[in-house]
């Protein structure tokens, strides 16, 4: 199915929140919808999605490649071949199984198939031998998966996806971006609204930038994240540990300078450039590691703040980085504001640009 938008817009109480968006969702794969809070990420995905209404604008769905454009209201089953997922995604009172098997029930599924069906849409999303369980007495991130396989279910064409791993534990946020790549290569389209600019490097083909109801950037996600404003994306985004430094030669190694802090880095650029660093692929240690990783820089925590499964340490190496760490390593590492720690990580781990 393919989806045509064009001059859409949309006011809530005289506000406007979208203006004048057009796009196209064709080809299969993962289109990620970035934006800060309020820019109007999920109305817009509501309005493709056909669940509100655009003040002025033009929707047109393909359901066939032979077909011409239907609206809804020539083609009313084209809001069958669409699912949206909110995060928290709202469960039906009653058992992982019968919230699966509800839309299959609704289309008159026979029961043999419907059992199949959602046995490997939970097997997929490592759900096996949840079905009795109580939809609404699990975890966010278990809640997030049952919503995720109630939705592949019916077999929906296009998935919207409303920041699907935000304050998720990390093995579910990583189920769900694996079942997304999964869904991508069958030839669904999945549209991803979300904060991760992590997230969007490792799953998505296209990027559109929403600010202020308004998409003022768009392209394939090597052109945007790549090549694009680094520097924008960082701070729009809140992009951690994002530095602008030089980088100098050591013998045939490379040091990436911020004032009085440097760590090596692999790259062919020398002079100023930009480094960026994921904040899962650091280490912290309490004692000075011998190990492969070329980064080993000694630290105070400075602050330390619980995000969905996982703890933000924000250490003082120099300069301010931060760093995501399980709550159990924390627990273990008995760390606190003030404690001395090393933060080790690989000289590949960096990533380095030059601002064009
Ligand atoms: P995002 O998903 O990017 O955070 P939203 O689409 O949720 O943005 O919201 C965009 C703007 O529209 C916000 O200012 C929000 O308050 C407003 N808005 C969204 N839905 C409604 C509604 N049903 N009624 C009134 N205002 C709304």
């Amino acid at each position: 199915m393919k989806i045509v938008a064009r001059n859409i817009s949309k006011s809530f109480d005289g506000k406007v929140v979208l203006k004048d968006i057009s796009l196209i969702i064709e080809k299969p794969g993962v289109y990620a919808l970035v934006g800060p809070n309020g820019s109007g990420k999920t109305t817009l995905m509501r309005m493709l999605a056909l669940l509100e209404k655009a003040d002025s604008g033009i929707l047109k769905y393909k359901v066939r490649d032979s077909e011409g454009y239907a609206t809804l209201n020539t083609t009313p089953g084209i809001r069958r071949k669409m699912a949206l997922i909110h995060n928290p995604a709202v469960m039906f009172s009653g058992s992982v199984e019968y919230n699966i098997a509800y839309g299959l029930k609704v289309r008159r599924t026979a029961g043999k198939i419907i059992r199949k069906r959602a046995q490997q849409v939970l097997e997929h999303l490592s759900l096996s031998g949840f079905e009795k369980r109580q939809a609404r007495s699990l975890s966010a991130g278990e809640i997030q998966r049952v919503a995720l396989a109630r939705a592949l279910v019916i077999e929906p064409e296009i998935i919207f996806l409303d920041e699907p791993t935000a304050n998720l534990d990390p093995i579910s946020a990583k189920l769900i971006e694996q079942t997304i790549l999964t869904l991508a290569r069958r030839g669904k389209k999945v549209i991803l609204a979300t904060h991760n600019l992590w997230q969007v490097e490792r799953i998505a083909n296209w990027v559109w930038f929403l600010n202020d109801g308004v998409i003022s950037i768009s392209g394939t996600a090597q052109d945007v994240l790549h090549k694009g404003d680094q520097a924008f994306w960082g701070k729009f985004l809140g992009r951690d540990n994002l530095f602008a430094g030089e980088i100098g030669k050591m013998g045939n190694r490379k040091l990436f300078k911020v004032g009085v802090t440097e760590f090596e880095v692999v790259t062919g650029l020398e002079g100023q450039a930009m480094a960026s660093l994921n904040p899962t692929e650091i280490i912290l240690s309490t004692q000075k590691l011998v190990s492969s990783a070329r980064n080993v820089l000694e630290g105070v925590v400075t602050e330390a703040v619980s995000e969905g499964g996982l703890y933000k340490v924000t250490l003082d190496i120099g300069l301010l980085l931060d760093v995501a760490i399980t709550k159990a390593s924390w627990d273990e590492m008995g760390l606190q504001k003030g404690s001395k720690v090393y933060a080790v990580f690989k000289a590949s781990s960096v990533r380095v640009w030059r601002e064009e």
